[in-house]
């Protein structure tokens, strides 16, 4: 049973993830058998919603050349179709709509189930709370471009919370744009409401039209990726680090400031020690566990104003802004005690489980209290200290 990825949860993100199932099981429930029957008209344009949501989503999720290389989230297209459907039908045939998550969820076949699921739970009980503030804003569609919009907020803003608080339970470390999205996201989903609004007009206008706006949601479709590509592009994928190009950029901008106000800052190089011989005794992939806990480390022990990233290789690369050189020191050795007391599950070259212990690396620290703001100034001062490091015998901090 402990093998289910969704029991190695955390207790109060498996808490709360099963009460989303919960309650999305129950509102699907009592909805789909629940209200009058609906009328002829009602179903005709519920066949067009549902024809052309079904369409984007087989179009981008079974069509798409590129679809090995990036995870799809449709999230905006699923809000758009299910918010059309909760301004222009009864609740009954809106949670019919569910059908598209799940549709992709199959097509897709995502690797982690519980996920998928979990986000489709929780969309479920979005639209119904968007189908409760639609039941309060009587003509909601028609000439009430204001309604629509507030009920498509409650969409977004409800969903947006119950994945949020299901992310942050399974990951309390995780910071605010990784819980609520980014402000990219959340221009995604302005346009996702307003595709939303249009179709459920352009519904109530003529039905077969809908179709018009299959192309403009597939693009939202490639516009949901736009986050997590830019994300790519600034981490690096071993670690989960910011990479060194995106960690320079950032590094720079943070000088700038600490210059403008004349605060101090220093920069710390991290090399592992003999980190050749991890990969020589245990193979590459024990070696990638490593680096991986490593960087796991550095971030849990690093402030969250720290800039910490992966310089290359086995080196890592941390700015401490606002930090004189005592507290520099302080938290440099707190880095180095912390790595030597690392214990690492891996599985070693000959396939059999190894615990990896005694790792140890060498800081290289440079201050802006003795060379300056420039970046460069820094990390080559930092280099050079690292080196010496490294020739006073390893597992040091040196100052420059
Ligand atoms: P020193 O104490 O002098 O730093 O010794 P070292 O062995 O750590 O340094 P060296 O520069 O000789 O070797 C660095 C090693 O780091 C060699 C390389 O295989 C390993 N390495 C670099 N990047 C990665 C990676 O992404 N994954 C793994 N598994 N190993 C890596
Ligand atoms: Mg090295
Ligand atoms: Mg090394």
């Amino acid at each position: 049973m402990r093998d289910l990825p969704l029991l190695s949860l955390r207790r109060p993100a498996l808490f709360y993830w099963c009460l989303v199932y919960a309650v999305a099981v129950g509102v699907f429930l009592t909805s789909a058998f629940g209200g009058p029957p609906p009328t002829e008209e009602e179903i005709r344009d519920f066949g067009a919603l549902a024809g052309v949501s079904a369409l984007v989503i087989v179009v981008t999720s079974a069509c798409d050349p590129f679809r090995a290389e990036t995870p799809q989230n449709l999230w905006a297209v699923h809000v758009s179709y299910l918010l059309a459907g909760v301004l222009t039908l009864p609740s009954n045939l809106v949670v019919l709509l569910m059908i598209g998550p799940v549709l992709q969820g199959v097509l897709e076949q995502r690797p982690e189930p519980h996920r998928w699921l979990f986000t489709t739970a929780a969309t479920t009980v979005a639209t119904f709370v968007a189908c409760l503030v639609a039941g309060t804003c009587p003509n909601h569609y028609e000439n009430n471009i204001l309604g629509s919009v507030m009920v498509g907020g409650s969409l977004l803003g409800a969903r947006a919370l119950l994945v949020g608080c299901g992310f942050w339970l399974r990951k309390p470390r995780a910071r605010p744009h990784e819980v609520f999205g980014e402000p990219l996201d959340m221009g995604v989903g302005v346009v996702a409401v307003c595709m939303g609004t249009l179709t459920a007009m352009v519904l109530l206008a003529d039905p077969l039209a809908v179709i018009l706006l299959a192309p403009p949601l597939v693009l939202l479709g490639r516009a949901t990726q736009l986050a997590q590509w830019r994300r790519s592009a600034q981490r690096d994928a071993k670690t989960g680090l910011t990479n060194a190009v995106h960690w320079n950029r950032l590094a720079r901008e943070v000088l700038v400031r600490m210059r403008a106000r004349q605060d101090t800052a220093a920069v710390l190089l991290l090399d592992l020690d003999h980190f050749k011989r991890v990969n020589d005794e245990l193979g590459h992939l024990a070696g990638d566990s490593a680096l991986a806990a490593v960087a796991e480390l550095l971030q849990r022990v690093a402030p969250r104003r720290d800039l910490v990233g992966r310089f290359g290789g086995e080196e890592f690369v941390i700015l401490l802004p606002n930090t004189d050189p005592v507290a520099a020191e302080r938290q440099a050795e707190r880095i180095r005690l912390a790595v030597c007391g690392l214990a690492v599950p891996t599985t070693a070259a000959d396939g059999h489980p190894h615990l990896l212990t005694g790792l140890t690396l060498s800081i290289g620290v440079a201050t802006s209290a003795r060379f300056g703001y420039e970046l460069s100034d820094l990390m080559v001062a930092a280099d050079s200290a690292l080196l010496s490091a490294k020739n006073a015998g390893r597992n040091l901090v040196t100052f420059a």
